[in-house]
């Protein structure tokens, strides 16, 4: 089989193509054909295949194996005929976006900071960078801001084939030793770096290059970046996040966190401030409730703590049965205790008789009823014929 011409190689702006069908045969998948030349990128160095259509027929996935681009088809095409070639555009440009993106700020890494890609992957919804040395929130500010200066400085992208002679003088970054020819990829003067992909031919048309985030991998740090049209829409989608999050905190995307810790400390004073009323109030039950009764209130607004202070509290001076309610759980949240007794027993018969779920331990149980409302679980506890 004679090497497939690869026209994504010599003209990345290609999308539709005809060419001469050298061989189809059933593979995995469908079909596979071979072309004389080809547009379809096959996956490698980190960016996935092109998809589209060849004479009409689906195209799904595309590899290169020993110089020949096969071409994952639904349905056989005629061998020794012609077929056009049509890519997914948009999949394509993306991949662009994302690849040529990719190169400015791995180069700019590499001449800020000395850190070189050990990964690479356009993945969704971003692009994954391996750089094997750790890199601060600061550097990579810095180099984002550069790398997007490269981008707004629109410089020529240029790819090609140096003879030997001139791969020597190169300075060129490579992840790996390379055998035969080197194809070199020059993002603008940003980059030089031997790469097989398909780029954009200026670099102003990344439009935007954002790093979403950073964690420390292997020694080095992973980062996750987007390009282009996946930068305006990651932009996009976060400044609507943050005025949706201004309008619940009144404050404006810029100021949201001040204004969400605000928040934070109104709501730990506001807890606080439950807790000492549950104190008060569990001291005055106490006081008023009768030794030796057993006991049962309905207390809105007391939360789970709540509930088992008061419950504990009452029942510390009456030395019997006490049970405490309250909105909550599946309806109607539940405190118990009775002294000497273990009222997991009783717990377990109100949860039977009110579809109620918990437990605890002997001392105290908690839980919550589904059924019945306070009225019926009171009766049940201190006066009905299933008294426990
Ligand atoms: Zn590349």
């Amino acid at each position: 089989m004679q090497p497939t011409v690869k026209l994504y190689e010599t003209d990345a702006a290609c999308r539709r193509f005809t060419a001469r069908v050298l061989a189809c045969e059933p593979a995995p998948g469908g079909w596979r054909a071979a072309l004389d030349a080809t547009a379809f990128y096959p996956e490698g160095g980190g960016q996935p295949c092109d998809t589209g259509a060849l004479g009409g027929v689906t195209v799904t996935d595309v590899q290169l194996r020993g110089g020949v681009v096969w071409h994952t088809l639904e349905a056989p095409l005629p061998v020794g005929g012609t077929a056009e070639g049509v890519l997914d555009w948009a999949r394509r440009l993306d991949h662009m976006e994302q690849h040529t993106g990719e190169h400015i700020l791995s180069g700019t890494l590499h001449r800020l900071f000395g850190a070189e890609n050990v990964g690479f992957h356009i993945g969704r919804p971003a692009v994954r960078m391996d750089m094997d040395r750790p890199l601060t929130a600061a550097q990579l500010a810095q180099a984002e801001a550069e790398a997007n200066a490269a981008v707004r400085a629109n410089a020529p992208v240029r790819a090609w084939y140096p003879g030997p002679a001139e791969l020597a003088g190169l300075p060129y970054r490579s992840k790996k030793e390379l055998a035969g020819p080197v194809r070199l990829v020059d993002a603008g003067g940003a980059d030089l770096c031997a790469c097989c992909g398909t780029h954009l031919a200026r670099t102003g048309q990344v439009g935007q290059i954002k790093i979403l985030s950073a964690q420390h991998y292997k020694g080095g740090v992973r980062l996750a970046v987007v390009c282009g049209g996946r930068a305006q829409a990651a932009v996009a989608e976060a400044w609507a996040d943050a005025e949706a999050t201004g309008a619940l905190l009144s404050a404006g995307p810029g100021r949201l966190a001040p204004a969400a810790r605000r928040a934070q400390e109104a709501a730990a004073e506001t807890k606080q401030r439950l807790v000492a009323l549950q104190r008060a109030l569990a001291g005055a039950l106490a006081a008023a409730a009768v030794p030796g009764a057993p006991f049962a209130a309905y207390c809105e607004g007391a939360d789970a703590d709540g509930l088992r202070r008061l419950c504990l509290a009452v029942a510390a001076r009456t030395g019997a049965l006490c049970a405490v309610f309250a909105p909550g759980g599946r309806g109607l949240a539940y405190a118990l205790t009775a002294p000497g007794q273990d009222v997991r027993a009783v717990a377990a018969a109100l949860n039977a008789a009110f579809d109620g779920r918990g437990g605890g331990s002997p001392e105290v149980c908690q839980g919550s009823l589904a059924a019945g409302g306070y009225e019926a679980a009171r009766t049940f506890l201190l006066s009905g014929p299933n008294k426990p």
